[in-house]
């Protein structure tokens, strides 16, 4: 497996418990839609969110994901403002993970 991440196995593992609830972009009241995390100011995709840079990574990890021009804005406009981990209560390690992607994908060109 070509790893485009350097994810450790509890991280990858950790990843595979998104329920994909949306909880880390619109916080406990997910149901109002009102957006609470930066990242999706840039569309309402479930990409545009921790939870969807969760399977990001797991994808990128697996090796079915390049780095990409508009990955790339995903990821960069993450501002670290921890809203997605204060509401998440399944994932505790969003930004961390964010951060090896940013890591990662400068050093891919
Ligand atoms: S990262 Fe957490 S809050 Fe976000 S969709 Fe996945 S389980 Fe839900
Ligand atoms: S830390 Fe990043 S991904 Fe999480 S809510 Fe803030 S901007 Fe969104």
């Amino acid at each position: 497996m070509s790893k485009k991440i350097d994810l450790s196995n509890a991280l990858y593992t950790e990843i595979h418990k998104c329920t994909r609830c949306g909880q880390c972009t619109y916080g406990k009241n997910e149901a109002a839609y009102i957006p609470l995390c930066p990242v999706n100011t840039l569309g309402h995709f479930f990409s545009h969110s921790a939870g969807g840079m969760m399977q990001i990574a797991r994808s990128l990890y697996e090796d079915k994901l390049a780095y990409s021009p508009s990955l790339k804005e995903i990821l960069f406009r993450c501002t670290t403002c921890g809203v997605c981990e204060a509401n998440c209560g399944i994932i505790h390690d969003h930004q961390e993970i964010i951060a090896k992607m940013r890591i990662s994908c400068i050093g891919s060109g």
